[in-house]
């Protein structure tokens, strides 16, 4: 079996890392599994990408489309025309695509139209939320997937809802959580952690790229100044996506607890985390991992497409105003972290599961 494996973007990376080591796995054990892996070149700054390549040791791609930045048209319509091209040279039997980056949506229609298989990870996450265009590219990604796999029996749910035959869906857990299992004992320090007088449980990571809290730079500073003022005396880390950078500009903000950071690599983010107070973000892949690792975690959204990290995991929803961030930090203050679990089958085996099953396909 061929698979042509598609990754374009930050989240994406630390995702198909765990299924090409199980991949590989199996073809060490001599199963008839080989793979093809294609960038689109969505994300492409060195802090976004190839430091996720370097660190997780995911193999060179064999191929770049080098899509780079453009509006959700613009990229959408560039990864289709270079990802056809790429399909025509180079056939294959099953194109993987992973999460609900433009590059997960592009890529899957483009192999449907071309009778070419196409198996969705994580598929069938939901937040109801049809202004976030990731919303859109699950439910494309969705309607036009063969093979299904999920990170909870909720997302099953959905995805019967939307029409999905039973047989076609595997729950089989959380690939994002297979590469933090297998890189928990590789994580270290960031080169600023003794400058910045960082100690375990003394500073809280931020982190926020998502339109609706970023685009709007007024609104983007008095986020940005009420958590600076509501966290009494602890460190706040901030590693700056780009879309957020180019928002604030040159803008001179004065802030007293906020340090602004490069976007990290995945084993310093991960340390940082791990060794955190707590993290206030707008991210669906951290609220993942502060669940496993037993970190509160505070999301500035009005919904979230992964509601076991709430109902099981340390993930508090608080919207997007600093009044109801607020509220929820000094609850959390006063009453310190709740009780939290991890969620069924997050337990770094998800990648061998689902080429298990792909082989069984065949
Ligand atoms: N991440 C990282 N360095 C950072 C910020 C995030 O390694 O400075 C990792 C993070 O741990 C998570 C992934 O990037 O695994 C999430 O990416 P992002 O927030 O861009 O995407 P989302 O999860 O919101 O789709």
């Amino acid at each position: 079996m061929r698979i042509t494996i598609v990754a374009g973007a930050r989240p994406n990376f630390i995702k198909i890392a765990p299924i090409i080591k199980a991949i590989e796995k199996k073809q060490n054990e001599g199963a008839g599994i080989s793979y093809r892996l294609v960038h689109t070149g969505q994300h492409y700054d060195k802090n976004l990408s190839d430091t996720f390549f370097e660190e997780l040791n995911i193999p060179h791609p064999n191929a770049n489309l080098e899509v780079k930045s453009g509006s959700q048209s613009v990229q959408t319509a560039a990864i289709m025309i270079a990802f056809e091209q790429e399909l025509l040279q180079n056939p294959c039997e099953l194109v993987l695509v992973v999460g609900d980056v433009n590059s997960t949506m592009a890529c899957a229609i483009v192999a449907k139209k071309l009778n070419i298989k196409v198996t969705h990870v994580e598929a069938g996450i939901r937040s109801g939320d049809m202004t976030m265009p990731e919303e859109i590219n699950r439910i494309v990604t969705d309607s036009i997937t063969d093979y299904y796999f999920t990170t909870s029996t909720w997302a099953g749910q959905n995805l019967l809802k939307y029409g999905a035959e039973p047989s076609t869906i595997h729950f089989v857990g959380n690939v994002m959580i297979d590469t933090l299992h297998q890189n928990l004992d590789r994580i270290s320090a960031p080169v600023f952690w003794k400058e910045f007088g960082l100690e375990n449980g003394n500073y809280i990571i931020l982190t926020l790229h998502r339109p609706a809290n970023v685009d709007e730079e007024k609104s983007l500073i008095n986020l940005l100044e009420g958590i600076d003022s509501m966290v009494g005396n602890k460190k706040i880390i901030f590693p700056i996506h780009p879309r957020t950078k180019a928002i604030l500009g040159e803008t001179n903000l004065q802030l007293k607890n906020i340090l602004f950071v490069e976007p990290q690599g995945y084993l310093n983010f991960m340390y940082l985390i791990k060794n955190s107070f707590a993290v206030i973000t707008d991210s669906g892949g951290i609220s993942e991992e502060t669940t496993v690792l037993g970190i509160p975690c505070f999301t500035m959204r009005n919904n979230t497409e992964r509601p076991e990290t709430q109902t099981i995991g340390t993930n508090t929803l608080v919207g997007t105003s600093i009044e109801n961030l607020e509220k929820f930090f000094s609850a959390f203050l006063q009453n310190g972290p709740r009780k939290a679990g991890i969620p069924e089958l997050w337990d770094g085996k998800a990648s061998e599961r689902i080429i298990d099953i792909l082989l069984s396909k065949k």
